[in-house]
C-alpha cells in the first residue's frame, strides 16, 4: 500500500530559534493559502535569520487534484486529525502533518472560504487551558495582522489546531475570502502575515513591518463557538440570493438573503439572528436545508476586547 507522504521545504537558520511549521492546503479547494506558501519558499529561504521553518504547500494533494474540500477517500482532512498512518489516503495526510505539528513550536494554519463560502479576514486559535499557551496565541494573532482575532472554544477536534493543543504547540488559522477565484491581495495579506509572525518570534528583521491594522478581537467560549458549518442553517432547498456583503455591520433581524425553488417558485427570507460583523457568507448558490449561510461575529466596536462566557453572558473589559 502506498503510504501519503507530505511534501514540504524546510529552512535552517545557523542561529538556534523556534521552528515554526506553515500549512497551506488543507483543503484542496483553498488556493490562496498554496500560492502565500509558494511565495514564501521564495522569501524565506533568503530572510531567515534564526531558527527553521517549515513550509507544506499543500497538505491534502488529493483533494487538491479533485480542486475539492475532501480528499479522494471523501474525508475532509479538518476533520481526519490525528489521523492513521495506515488508513486511508486523507487519514495518513493528518497523520504525517500531525507528526510534524508536533515537532514543532509554533503553526500557522492557512484557509479560506473554499467553493462555498466568503470569510472577512480573521486570524483564530482555540481558547487553550494552558494561559502562556493562549497568550503566545493571540501575540501570533496579532502579528498576523488581520482585522478579525476570534478566539474560541478549545474543545473541537480533528482540526490541525487540536493537535497543536494536545501537544501545547502554540497554533493559529487564518481565513480569508473563498469562492473559487484567486485573489492576489490575499495571497500578499498571507504572506506578510506570516513573515509578521516570524519577525515577532525573531526569527527575520523587522524591518518590513507592517501598519498594525485596527482589529475586532473577540474570545468566544462558548461549545462549538469555532465550527463555521454549523452557523445559520438553510431552512430549505433553493437558490442563496444574499443580501447582505461580508465585512457589513448587520442588526438583529435584517435580511441576510432570499432562498428561492425555482421549480416552484417559493421563496423564504432568511434574516439574522444577532447583531455584528458578516463574518461569513455563502457565495455557492445552491443550497440544501442545513447547509450553512453564513455567521456572525457578535461585535460592535474595533480595537475593544470583546468576551463571550458561556452561556450567554457578554463582557467588555481592555
Ligand atoms: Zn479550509
Amino acid at each position: 500500500m502506498k503510504i501519503e507522504t507530505i511534501k514540504y521545504h524546510r529552512f535552517r537558520a545557523k542561529t538556534a530559534g523556534p521552528r515554526v511549521l506553515i500549512c497551506a492546503g488543507v483543503h484542496g479547494d483553498e488556493f490562496e493559502p498554496m500560492l502565500a506558501a509558494v511565495e514564501l519558499i521564495r522569501t524565506v529561504e533568503d530572510t531567515l535569520e534564526a531558527g527553521e521553518v517549515t513550509i507544506i504547500p499543500v497538505a491534502n494533494t488529493s483533494a487538491y487534484a479533485q480542486g475539492l474540500r475532501y480528499g479522494a477517500d471523501g474525508l475532509d482532512l479538518a476533520r481526519t486529525f490525528p489521523g492513521n498512518s495506515s488508513g486511508s489516503v486523507t487519514q495518513q495526510c493528518a497523520a504525517s502533518v500531525s507528526e510534524m505539528i508536533r515537532a514543532a513550536d509554533y503553526l500557522i494554519d492557512m484557509h479560506t472560504g473554499g467553493r462555498l463560502y466568503d470569510i472577512y479576514p480573521l486570524a483564530g486559535y482555540m481558547l487553550h487551558d494552558s494561559p502562556e499557551i493562549l497568550e503566545k496565541q493571540r501575540k501570533m494573532a496579532e502579528a498576523f495582522n488581520l482585522p478579525v482575532i476570534w478566539g474560541t472554544d478549545n474543545s473541537l477536534p480533528g482540526r490541525t489546531l487540536s493537535v497543536a493543543r494536545d501537544a501545547g504547540v502554540p497554533a493559529i488559522y487564518v481565513e480569508y475570502g473563498g469562492g473559487g477565484e484567486v485573489n492576489a491581495t490575499i495571497i500578499r495579506a498571507y504572506v506578510r502575515g506570516c513573515m509578521g509572525v516570524l519577525a515577532a518570534l525573531n526569527m527575520i528583521a523587522d524591518h518590513n513591518k507592517a501598519m498594525p491594522l485596527k482589529k475586532y478581537r473577540v474570545e468566544d467560549y462558548t461549545t462549538d463557538s469555532g465550527h463555521l458549518q454549523s452557523k445559520l442553517p438553510a431552512p430549505k432547498d433553493g437558490i442563496f440570493m444574499p443580501a447582505v456583503r461580508v465585512g457589513e455591520k448587520i442588526l438583529t433581524g435584517q435580511l441576510w438573503g432570499t432562498i428561492t425553488d425555482p421549480i416552484n417558485g417559493a421563496s423564504q427570507e432568511v434574516r439574522a439572528g444577532a447583531e455584528g460583523l458578516v463574518l461569513f457568507l455563502r457565495v455557492c448558490a445552491r443550497v440544501n436545508t442545513g447547509d450553512s449561510l453564513g455567521g456572525i461575529l457578535p461585535v460592535a466596536e474595533q480595537e475593544k476586547f470583546f468576551t463571550i462566557h458561556p452561556p450567554e453572558t457578554v463582557s467588555y473589559g481592555k
